[in-house]
């Protein structure tokens, strides 16, 4: 008899989510991180009395009411709705585009006839110039979606940041992403649930893993648990995929993003949770005010401090936190390498971000782990 059923490394979401329902079905679970901490990147610290979102903001969305529920059953949510702003050399825009932004941005457009029509005739001049041809990067796709204007003062400089590369050398798909809404709407998901957990994420994460054994400043490959087959019967394995393999087909890239966090002292610095900055003027990308996220109205006031993190996208190097998978051709078949050769690992489910080498929010996260036959 194994000491357990289960070996989990990782407490992120899938790592946590993964162990709740083990104990649910009365498995016996140990789960493994090697963070001075559990839940992985959705993990809040406290400063001033904020929850502060110790690796980069965290919005909870979904359409899935399945998804939705089992959260809430853990802990309650509350209703924030992301509606980030973009400032653009010290103009301020809406997003996702909609109707606010376009009267921003062209202040005779004040109905959605004429906003189609201004789109229309940019996106034609972009259309014209592929002479037929599909967009064949990032640029392209944008100008044909939205037309110069934005690009410009929207897309360009902000995508330069967050890739580290020019708008013509990434791939058309990343900006099919950003919603277009000819209607006076901010919110930036369209999912029907939204929200933060009422307390924080950690709350989310306690609630998981109570009753769950669990050890931090544990790294699996450099503990006894390397040999995991001499604890349990299965293996959760939701650390980076060529790690595993000890790297023999070669490296996976990443991205990551530097968090440089500081307290003001006043109690509404930017009057909202998230704002992009879309030019090169500054260096970072956005500013996330934290307490947006969990204080509204008079809450605001009633702390006197606020905590902000300004967001640098930076090439991942050997010590930092992977963040995002890089969607170029040898990252891609690189990593399709990787997953086939963890089909022959028996006993073992590599899930999560890092484990599958793919990015996924939260909620799909969720999903998964919940789809699982255990
Ligand atoms: P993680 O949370 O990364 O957990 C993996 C865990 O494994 C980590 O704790 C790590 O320490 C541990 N680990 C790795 N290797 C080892 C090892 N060798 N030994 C022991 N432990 C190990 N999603 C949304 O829905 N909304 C958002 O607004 C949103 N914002 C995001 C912002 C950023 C900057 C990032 C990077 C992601 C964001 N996400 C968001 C996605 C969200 O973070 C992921 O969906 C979620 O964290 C995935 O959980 P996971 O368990 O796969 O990975
Ligand atoms: N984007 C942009 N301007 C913005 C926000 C986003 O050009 O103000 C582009 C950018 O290329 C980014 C993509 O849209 O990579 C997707 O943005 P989203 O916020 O959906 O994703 P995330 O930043 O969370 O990966």
């Amino acid at each position: 008899m194994k000491q357990y059923d289960y070996l989990i490394v990782g407490s992120g979401l899938f790592g946590a989510t993964f162990a709740y329902r083990a104990k649910q079905l009365g498995k016996k679970v140990l789960v493994i991180d090697k963070r001075p901490h559990l839940g992985g990147n959705v993990y809040c610290e406290k400063m001033e009395g904020i929850n502060v979102h110790k690796y980069g903001a965290h919005i909870f969305h979904t359409n899935s009411k399945k998804v939705w529920d089992f959260v809430n059953s853990l802990v309650e949510f509350n209703r924030y709705t992301n509606c980030p702003i973009a400032n653009y050399k010290g103009e301020l825009y809406n997003l996702p585009f909609n109707m606010n932004t376009f009267n921003r941005m062209w202040p005779e457009v004040h109905t959605p006839i004429q906003a189609q029509a201004k789109i229309d005739e940019q996106k034609a001049e972009a259309v014209a110039s592929l002479k037929g041809r599909k967009p064949r990067n990032l640029e392209e796709q944008a100008l044909c979606l939205v037309g110069k204007d934005i690009f410009k003062k929207l897309i360009k400089e902000y995508t330069e940041k967050q890739w580290g590369r020019d708008c013509k050398d990434l791939p058309a798909f990343i900006i099919k992403r950003l919603p277009v809404r000819m209607v006076f709407d901010n919110n930036y998901f369209n999912d029907c649930y939204q929200g933060i957990p009422i307390g924080g994420y950690n709350k989310l994460i306690e609630a998981l893993l109570d009753g769950v054994e669990c050890i931090t400043e544990v790294d699996f490959f450099k503990s006894k648990y390397k040999t995991w087959k001499k604890y349990a019967d299965k293996l959760v394995y939701t650390g980076p995929i060529d790690e595993y393999f000890g790297y023999k087909l070669g490296k996976l890239d990443w991205r990551t993003v530097i968090f440089k966090t500081r307290v003001e002292g006043t109690p509404n610095y930017q009057g909202n949770a998230v704002i992009n900055y879309t030019s090169h003027n500054e260096p970072y990308t956005r500013i996330i005010e934290h307490k947006h996220f969990e204080m509204f109205g008079q809450e605001v006031y009633d702390s006197p401090k606020t905590v902000l993190s300004e967001e640098y996208s930076t090439e991942y190097k050997e010590g930092m936190e992977p963040y995002y998978p890089v969607n170029d051709e040898r990252n891609n078949a690189l990593a399709e390498e990787y997953r086939k050769l963890s089909l022959h690992e028996d006993n073992v489910i590599f899930g999560g971000r890092l484990g599958q080498y793919k990015y996924y929010d939260m909620a799909p996260i969720i999903e998964q782990v919940l789809s699982i036959q255990l």
